[in-house]
């Protein structure tokens, strides 16, 4: 099946195009309807969804609810809201035009195509969909192999739902991503890596496809002494160990004023212990790595510096304990790569000019995290940094807000989605100029002579 869709490619997208040449998908009642379903296959696939995310990273129920299956959230916003952005935009013209009216209209783009990435397997190709069905497009989605049960069951759900003139599912690796990316697409919209993202640039530059970004990095994690301690540990655990820190937007490493540093660890400590137990090994509320080549990179990342907590692994099981680092250097692996795992490295500043500076030293992280109440300082880390998005006492949840613009700048990615963001991206907005037949001033007809003092009085 997976083959014989592989084989078809040319004929896939061919397809489609012929579809949207039908000029259904403009329908807004289609687009309505489509979204419809989209949420009622998801709701009617909620189990089914819960054992295949439980089997490719077990991750818990409670965790797949809130970070996969609430992409229904996306579909009911984007319901909303449809009618208002589909409305074009009537707009101002200079007052020598008074006889015309322009107006701002957008339009699909035409047959797109989504690469998900494995952390987020669900949501990274359902999300982006929203945007695709509002906008009006045809869609082809292309899953992470690397979570296979849920890649799977993606075919598995849209093959049942949809009809695949209009969305379909194309499951493979590397190579199918490949073969995919020869054919001319009116978007790509890509979820990944830095350096598969590089790629993608390259390829789409061929047939001057636009593209969407969506990549990662080292979000850092500012700590300043003016927090609730606890609520700060809570949230920093919370946001560093769901899914086993396989998440794009993850606190990556703490920088800590050092006045507080030892409370703050010790806070955490006994918040893990809460959230997880003495043994998270043994916690239904604690997810695996994917699979053992990232296990294998992890493992090696925990050498670096000094452990605080944590540091079990079991190779067999996947399992990497939720561990606190002490004492990196800045050279070390841990804090040159992307960790995305259940590592966090803490590292003290006495002043916030050194955390500053270190994180306008390093690319422009997906995401910044700010826990202070003091406003001066929440406006200066504002001012003084640049990243995707930022938040301020608490970490991750700025991805669940739908009227929030999620996407990365500079390494961290190119273009954003989710709520209206994801209709923009999918959409292009035709600039649209009327005249009318009532007047037809003839100062911009030849002959010229004698019109250009005329003119430069007219247009000032
Ligand atoms: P990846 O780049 O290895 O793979 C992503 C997708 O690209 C997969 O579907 C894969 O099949 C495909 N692919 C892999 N190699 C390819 C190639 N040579 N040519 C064409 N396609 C290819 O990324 P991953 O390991 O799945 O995900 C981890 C990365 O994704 C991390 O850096 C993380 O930060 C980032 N991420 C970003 C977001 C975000 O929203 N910004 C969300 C999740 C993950």
């Amino acid at each position: 099946m997976m083959t014989d869709k592989l084989s078809n490619l040319v004929a896939i997208v061919g397809k489609q195009r012929n579809f949207f040449q039908t000029g259904k998908t403009k329908e807004i009642t289609f687009r309505l309807q489509q979204l419809k379903i989209l949420k009622q296959a998801i709701l009617e696939n909620e189990k089914a969804i819960f054992q295949a995310l439980q089997a490719d990273l077990q991750k818990p129920e409670v965790e797949s609810y809130i970070s996969e299956i609430k992409v229904t959230q996306e579909i009911d916003y984007a319901i909303k809201h449809l009618k208002n952005w589909h409305k074009p935009k009537q707009v101002a013209v200079p007052w020598q035009l008074f006889s015309y009216s322009a107006r701002i209209h957008p339009e699909p783009l035409g047959v797109v195509l989504i690469i998900g990435a494995w952390n987020y397997p669900f949501n990274l190709i359902t999300a982006p969909l929203v945007g695709a069905i509002a906008a009006g497009n045809c869609t082809i989605l292309k899953p992470s192999e690397i979570a296979v049960h849920t890649s799977n069951l993606l075919a598995e759900i849209i093959g049942k739902y949809f009809h695949p003139d209009y969305i379909t599912v194309v499951e493979g690796g590397v190579e199918t991503s490949q073969k995919l990316l020869t054919e001319k697409f009116d978007h790509i919209f890509f979820t990944g890596s830095k350096s598969v993202g590089k790629i993608i640039m390259e390829v789409a530059a061929k047939n001057l496809t636009p593209i969407t970004l969506e990549l990662g990095g080292k979000s850092p994690c500012i700590v300043d002494t003016e927090i609730n301690l606890e609520h700060t540990a809570r949230r920093i655990v919370w946001g560093k160990f769901l899914n086993a820190g396989q998440t794009c937007i993850a606190p990556d490493y703490l920088l800590v004023d050092q006045k507080i540093k030892q409370d703050l660890i010790n806070s955490m400590k006994k918040c893990l212990i809460k959230f997880y137990g003495d043994n998270p090994e043994t916690s239904p509320d604690y997810a695996r790595i994917i699979n053992q080549k990232q296990f294998d990179r992890l493992a090696n990342l925990i050498k670096d510096g000094e452990i605080i907590i944590g540091g079990e692994t079991n190779s067999g099981e996947r399992y990497i304990a939720p561990t606190l680092l002490n004492h990196v250097s800045l050279t070390d692996a841990v804090m040159q790569e992307e960790i995305f795992g259940p590592i966090l490295p803490i590292i003290e500043y006495t002043d916030i000019t050194e955390a500053i500076a270190l994180i306008n030293s390093r690319p422009k992280p997906l995401a910044l995290y700010l826990f202070t109440q003091n406003k001066k300082l929440q406006k200066q880390v504002l001012q003084e940094t640049s990243s995707g998005g930022f938040c301020i006492n608490d970490t991750m949840l700025q991805f669940g807000v739908p009227s929030l613009p999620f996407g990365g700048v500079g390494n961290s990615g190119i273009g954003s989605y989710h709520g209206q963001a994801s209709f923009d991206t999918f959409s292009h907005y035709k600039s649209v100029l009327k005249n009318s037949f009532w007047l037809d001033l003839n100062w911009r007809y030849a002959p010229y002579k004698g019109k250009l003092s005329f003119l430069k009085r007219l247009l000032g």
